[in-house]
């Protein structure tokens, strides 16, 4: 089985070498091709007004100047372009991707551009929680290959990928793994940060406040708060099914 292992925190993040030691418990034939830099909050950006730029770090292992898309879609036509990964893991990222969140995420963004070119991908990211005393990664370099291996031997729908979270807990505190739907947040809080530049200029800075979390039944969410790694299976179809019919109406 080939691998191939990108994330959005770049290649030298901490998750990374989580993620490296996740993939050698599954396979020998593990390449990396990741950002450069960090490039959390990407989303699914491609880089399309400057040039993108490939570096070889070894015989197996290249980082991009771009997004974590950019690196997959590299790695897809240049370095594997003849020799196609059986599966693509992004992560292992620092912080949760959970509910409405994953839209802005790098690391959920690299394995739906996996799943556009119809491989096998999941997304890994390791919760935080500033006041635990145990290793920040310690869940996800624990209960990795243990998610993985049912999800290896189950086919994925085209189109479609899956997004793994693990609690911030130490990996012994963990109660179990459960397959969840997508949970949303509450953006009603704003979580912008005003502030002044040393040349006194006016600034603004997203994501310093934590989001009031919606804890509905069945969600990711909600397994976070239960202690439990959470699946779930996403969709890059996005269509609203119901509104269809009503849109249509619409427009006779
Ligand atoms: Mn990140």
């Amino acid at each position: 089985m080939r691998i191939l292992l990108t994330n959005d925190d770049g290649i030298n993040a901490p998750g990374f070498a989580v993620l490296e030691k996740i993939a050698a418990q599954l396979s020998d034939d593990v390449w990396v091709c990741a950002p450069a830099e960090e490039k959390s909050g990407a989303g699914h950006s491609l880089t399309l007004n400057e040039p993108v730029r490939l570096r070889r770090h070894g015989e197996r292992r290249y980082s991009v100047t771009g997004t974590p898309t950019d690196s997959v879609m590299l790695a897809l036509r240049t370095i594997l372009q003849d020799k196609k990964p059986d599966l693509i893991l992004s992560g292992v990222n620092r912080g949760a991707n959970l509910g409405d969140d994953i839209t802005y995420s790098g690391t959920v963004s690299a394995a739906m551009e996996g799943a556009l070119a119809g491989i096998r991908s999941i997304a890994l990211s390791q919760v935080l929680n500033r006041d635990s005393d145990h290793a920040a990664f310690d869940a996800a370099e624990q209960w990795g290959e243990k998610v993985l291996r049912p999800l290896l031997g189950t086919p994925f729908p085209e189109r479609t990928l899956v997004n793994v979270n693990f609690p911030p807990l130490a990996a012994d505190r963990i109660n179990g793994i459960r397959i969840v739907r997508q949970g949303f947040h509450d953006y009603s809080r704003g979580s912008v940060v005003e502030g002044r530049d040393p040349r006194g200029l006016k600034y603004y800075w997203f994501g310093l406040h934590a989001i009031e979390h919606t804890l509905d039944h069945g969600t990711d969410l909600e397994a976070m708060a239960d202690g439990h790694v959470a699946v779930t299976p996403l969709q890059l179809d996005l269509t609203h099914e119901a509104s269809l019919a009503a849109l249509a109406e619409r427009y006779e």
